[in-house]
């Protein structure tokens, strides 16, 4: 048995809104990564399953190595559909707003969204949800929201209508939300979520290789030069990766191709907190990814030095300027998080 996470104020409510909505849009944050489109999806194919009209619509393109989940070839690119999904959005009984904590984190969607007269609902687990929705379920605790769109459905009443498709997606956001279960991932109850969804018939093992053995060689490559440039700070047990426009270039560079690089300094005994700091030419700035181990707030780091925000042991944010000034800004962070930094594990 689950834990009544959801407050079943919540449950009723949305069950009311579910009964007598036909056209449904859900919509996730720009830049979708696993748990966006993992949740998107998971809710719009039991949706489907229930006779409604149902569309996600997010504002850009996500990566390839999600294509292949059910569903996905249906979901619409804001960018590139904006006429049909304005209507979609203006004529929608009920908006889920999935993954997302404040309305700018769906850029180019965000004034649509907030026009229509549809009935909202918030689901996700970022710290500081905003108040744009009638109603607002929000976890941080809980590790993806894809675990919460599973514990929605299950509270309202229809786990048996979970289908193996639908289950493939929402395990697919549990499982690259907690980088394949190896951080937020110690709650007993994520494990049981697991055992219900394998129940469904879905392959975990083969969902694992689609999502993660999939590289091309450019970004292999490109791994294995900018883990050459890393810089350690074995004193404040952090580590650097820096890419460049030019290396980019000079490796092919397509979207998506440094997903994930932020993550193994971690591998690195004793680096706790680590930075990754990529020139983005689209956006004429440095995008910045950080990540941290244990009680590190790499969220503070994000907020206080990258106009950013995001989870205790995930966040980002961006930087204007050249590359040498945005590793200074981030060599003054970790000077004034000397203090928790230095700390000895
Ligand atoms: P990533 O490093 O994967 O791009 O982002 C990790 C997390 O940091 C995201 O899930 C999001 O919560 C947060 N994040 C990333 N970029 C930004 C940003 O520019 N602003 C804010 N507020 N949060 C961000
Ligand atoms: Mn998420």
């Amino acid at each position: 048995m689950l834990t009544k996470v959801i407050e079943q104020s919540n449950i009723d409510h949305f069950t009311k809104w579910f009964e007598r909505a036909d056209k449904i849009v859900i919509v996730s944050h720009v830049s979708p990564d696993g748990d966006a489109i993992g949740s998107s999806l998971g809710l719009w194919h039991f949706l489907t399953s229930q006779d409604k009209n149902a569309y996600v619509i997010v504002p850009n393109a996500f990566p390839d190595f999600l294509k292949w989940m059910p569903g996905s070839k249906d979901i619409l690119l804001y960018d590139h559909y904006k006429e049909f999904a304005d209507q979609l959005i203006a004529e929608a009984d009920v908006i889920c707003c999935l993954d997302f904590n404040v309305l700018n984190r769906i850029t180019n969607m965000a004034d649509s969204v907030a026009a229509s007269p549809a009935r909202k609902i918030l689901i996700d687990h970022h710290l500081h949800p905003g108040d744009f929705c009638r109603i607002t379920i929000s976890h941080p605790q809980i590790s993806s929201t894809s675990e919460l769109i599973f514990r929605l459905i299950c509270r309202m009443g229809y786990f048996s209508d979970i289908s193996k498709d639908a289950a493939a997606c929402i395990y697919t956001g549990m499982m690259t939300d907690t980088g394949g279960f190896s951080f937020n991932s110690n709650s007993p109850e994520i494990y049981f979520i697991i055992s219900e969804l394998l129940s469904k018939g879905i392959d975990k093992d083969e969902i694992y290789r689609k999502v993660y053995n999939t590289y091309s060689e450019c970004r292999l490559r490109l791994m294995g030069y900018v883990l050459t440039q890393m810089k350690v700070y074995e004193d404040h047990h952090s580590a650097l990766l820096t890419l460049t426009i030019e290396e980019q270039n000079q490796f092919k560079y397509v979207k998506g191709d440094s997903e994930g690089f932020v993550n193994i300094p971690l591998s690195i005994k004793n680096v706790r907190f680590t930075c990754f700091l990529r020139e983005d030419t689209e956006k004429n700035m440095i995008k910045i990814s950080l990540r941290s181990v244990g009680d590190f707030p790499c969220n503070k780091v994000a907020a206080e030095y990258f106009n950013g925000g995001g989870h205790l042991n995930a966040s980002g944010g961006e930087f204007y300027g050249t590359m040498e000034a945005a590793i200074a800004r981030f060599e003054e962070a970790l000077k004034a998080f000397e203090p928790l930094l230095k700390v000895k594990s």
